[in-house]
């Protein structure tokens, strides 16, 4: 082993001579160590520099290989570029702070521990193993935040779902109904707010289990004020009916005269302008027939008043029901009638009139024993025939007039036809 070292030494030496370098200490210690690398001769000395070197960080060492430096006074300027102690503090500082409780409390603890650590030697953080672990924290903390975020989103959504519901059911709640309220109102209560606790959904909770207390109050209130009132608006709906049932019985009785039964000459004429309208939109044709009871003033005579009421009003029933729903009866005056009859064909026309004549040709009216036999008088025109409603009724009134003068019992059409 020794002879190894004077190898070295006698090498080392006549190297420094070679290159004209002086034996200072360090220079030898320079040339010692590169020929003893040469020679695997291990020296402690050496070896220490080699250590030192490797502690650095992968920058320091790069400038150190390209400077080809191997004296640890060559190393100091390279150390001097390091961030001052001051700087170090402030960055140690700035981090802790970085990594501090936000949101999630979850990792606290660990980063407490970490966070002193760093702060009781700032240098650390220049430490590989250190600035893995620092990124770790911040990952974790980052996670740690979004799992709060992500949690407290969902609960919101909740919240809002069931204050959906909670609207929806009281609105559509009555009486019984406010059960499934209450229902709503005690899970939003329920919901888990306080841990981690974020102050402003805690609120919200309360303020929407607020607004739920509200509307039960007022659901409740108005369901009494709805019960109580309910017997008042079925009384009210009660009269409304008696009342509607009387105004259609005298409006059905101002429309039918009280003792013929047929249209009233009011009414009667409404129905003409309704039928009149359809006639010039669709010229649908009818007929304006004019009845009158021969000699009636002598039945009033011979058998009294009532005897001619009795007349009157059978008359009218017989017209009336041989009138179709499309066609009219009115009385017009005492003992006339006057009736609109539509058809298409002029025979439909005369079986009409012909019906009428046979019914009261043949049969007696019948008033206290009394069987008083009548025959009536009749004109007819045709609304094709004129310009209006009025002329052709001018002109039946004409033709039944007509009649009157030819001997009574006889119905005159327009066109000379005399049944
Ligand atoms: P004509 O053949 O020319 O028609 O003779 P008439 O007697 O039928 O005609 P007139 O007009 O002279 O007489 C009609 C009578 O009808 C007079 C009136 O007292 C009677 N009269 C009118 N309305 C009623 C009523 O509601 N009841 C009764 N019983 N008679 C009435
Ligand atoms: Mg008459
Ligand atoms: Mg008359």
């Amino acid at each position: 082993m020794d002879s190894e070292v004077q190898k070295v030494v006698k090498e080392t030496l006549l190297n420094l001579h070679k290159k004209g370098v002086l034996a200072t200490p360090n220079e030898y210690r320079k040339e010692f160590c590169k020929v003893s690398k040469k020679f695997n001769l291990s020296v402690d000395e050496c070896e220490l520099f080699k250590e030192l070197v490797e502690k650095l960080s992968k920058d320091e060492q790069l400038n150190i290989d390209e400077k080809e430096i191997n004296s640890f006074e060559d190393i100091i300027p390279i150390l001097l570029n390091r961030v001052s102690k001051d700087n170090i503090n402030a960055l140690a500082e700035l981090f802790q702070q970085s990594i501090k409780p936000s949101i999630s409390i979850d990792i606290d603890e660990d980063l407490k521990k970490f966070s002193v650590k760093i702060g009781n030697s700032p240098a650390l953080i220049f430490e590989d193993d250190i600035q893995k672990e620092m990124q770790e924290f911040i990952i974790k903390r980052f996670e740690a935040d979004k799992k709060v975020v992500k949690q407290k989103t969902s609960e919101i959504a909740k919240l809002l779902t069931l204050m959906g519901q909670y609207f929806n059911d009281a609105i559509k709640s009555s009486g019984d109904g406010s059960k499934e309220v209450s229902d709503i109102k005690s899970q939003i209560q329920s919901m888990d707010m306080e841990s981690p606790s974020i102050k402003a959904l805690t609120e919200l909770q309360s303020k929407l289990i607020d607004a739920a207390k509200s509307i039960e109050e007022e659901m409740n209130s108005v369901e009494k004020k709805l019960s109580t009132g309910k017997s008042e608006v079925e009384s009210l709906e009660l009269q409304v009916k008696k009342l509607q049932e009387e105004l259609e019985k005298t409006r059905e009785e101002s429309i039918r005269d009280h003792l013929t039964g047929v249209l009233t000459r009011k009414a009667y004429e409404e129905s003409v302008k309704k039928i009149e309208n359809n006639f010039i939109r669709n010229n649908t044709q009818y007929a304006v027939v004019f009845f009158d009871i021969d000699h009636f003033k002598k039945i009033n005579d011979t058998f009294g008043h009532d005897a001619g009421d009795v007349v009157l009003s059978t008359f009218g029933k017989v017209l009336e029901k041989n009138t179709r729903e499309v066609d009219v009866v009115g009385r017009y005056g005492g003992e006339e009638f006057v009736a609109i009859v539509h058809f298409n064909l002029k025979r439909e026309l005369l079986k009409y009139l012909k019906r009428i004549k046979a019914i009261i040709q043949e049969n007696n009216f019948l008033y206290k024993n009394n069987k008083i036999h009548i025959t009536f008088s009749a004109g007819v025109s045709i609304r094709n025939s004129y310009n209006s409603y009025e002329s052709t009724l001018q002109k039946a009134d004409m033709l039944l007039y007509q009649a009157k003068e030819d001997g009574r019992n006889k119905i005159i059409l327009e066109d000379g036809t005399i049944i």
